[in-house]
């Protein structure tokens, strides 16, 4: 297939370049940088099969060559990154998602949006099933990514049901593994760097907080099955393993001998959701997948990846 990935120089985006890769696909990675990285694909730019194109897909991208499935995966994740960068937020989840569902159409390709579980907001349906319609707050900071990605979300099934195109959406959970930007400002990064740092660990409000945490290759193949299966409606994808941040925060410390650290508690963002936990029964249902990696395990993988990049660390 030829495979167009939007934001394929990010996180989740560059180890969804190297798995296609690996299965013979050709890739057009399409990124701006905004928050991704020459290095995360330069080991995969000498590739035959592998093209770069810099580009703001928020802006039409004119590409003469066919595109057989679009991965559209663009889009500031972290809530730092997103809360310095609104108005590109808004403009890649909505202009973006739009040009990218106007070249679906045109190619006659299949399409997938990376979603989010930012979608439920705070939720009050705990584990989150696809079904529940979430509690976000339109008009708050996080508002600027949550809301795209609804919107994206109804464009996607608006294209579907319009057009006839091949749609799906996925609603990822939080994920982490090698490649995040050491200093994204996501809860694992930070951790992981304050404490190779010997800094404090800064857990945000009581750390009472929780997260379901899935490694980026389990998400990887998770991914890779449902672009197999033709299902329209939205579908949960992550680690059912659930945690609070302080929890996190100390298990950081110990995998790390962080010897010089300590925790550090800092006011809670505003509308930080309370409790995070995907409901995992229609993914499973329609390809079989579980996710495998421990957090444990994980993290420990992660943490050995910053330690190599130590001297990036010490320069973010
Ligand atoms: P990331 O910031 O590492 O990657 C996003 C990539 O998109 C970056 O390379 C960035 O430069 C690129 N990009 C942003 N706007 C662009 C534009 N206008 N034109 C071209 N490229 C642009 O983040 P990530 O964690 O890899 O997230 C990837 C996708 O997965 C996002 O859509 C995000 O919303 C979604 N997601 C991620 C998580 C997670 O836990 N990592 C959770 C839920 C959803
Ligand atoms: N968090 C924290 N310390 C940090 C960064 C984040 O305690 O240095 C908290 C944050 O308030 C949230 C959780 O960790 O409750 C997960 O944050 P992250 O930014 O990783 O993802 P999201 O809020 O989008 O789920």
């Amino acid at each position: 297939m030829q495979v167009l990935i939007t934001g394929g120089a990010g996180f989740i985006g560059s180890h969804l370049c190297e798995r296609l890769l690996r299965d013979d696909h050709d890739i057009v990675c399409v990124d701006n940088f905004i928050t991704g990285t020459q290095s995360n694909v330069a080991h995969l730019r000498a590739g035959r099969r592998f093209r770069f194109l810099q580009h703001d897909i928020s802006k039409p991208l004119d590409l003469p060559a066919p595109v057989d499935y679009i991965l559209h995966f663009a889009s500031p994740a972290s809530p730092p990154d997103y809360l310095k960068y609104p108005i590109p937020t808004l403009k890649v989840g909505s202009l973006g998602t739009l040009n990218m569902l106007g070249m679906a159409k045109a190619k006659g390709a299949r399409f997938m949006l990376a979603s989010t579980s930012e979608v439920y907001g705070d939720p009050e349906v705990h584990p989150q099933p696809e079904t529940y319609w979430g509690r976000v707050n339109p008009v708050g900071p996080r508002g600027v990514y949550d809301e795209t990605k609804r919107f994206a979300e109804a464009l996607t099934m608006a294209y579907h049901r319009e057009h006839g195109i091949d749609t799906r959406i996925v609603r990822i959970f939080n994920t982490y593994g090698p490649r995040m930007r050491l200093n994204d400002g996501r809860a694992i990064p930070n951790f992981i760097s304050q404490a190779l740092r010997g800094e404090a660990l800064t857990v945000y409000g009581d750390g009472g907080q929780t997260r379901s945490l899935c490694y980026v290759d389990d998400l990887v193949e998770g991914i890779r099955g449902l672009m197999d299966v033709a299902h329209p409606d939205p579908v949960n994808v992550g680690n059912p393993e659930e945690w609070t941040i302080l929890e996190l925060a100390k298990l950081v410390l110990e995998l790390v001998n962080g010897a010089g650290s300590r925790i550090e508690f800092r006011p809670l963002p505003t509308d930080d959701p309370k409790q995070r936990r995907p409901d995992l029964a229609t993914i499973t249902r329609l390809t079989g997948w579980r996710p495998r990696v421990p957090v444990r395990e994980g993290l420990a993988a992660t943490i050995g990846w910053f330690r190599q990049h130590a001297q990036a660390l010490a320069k973010s």
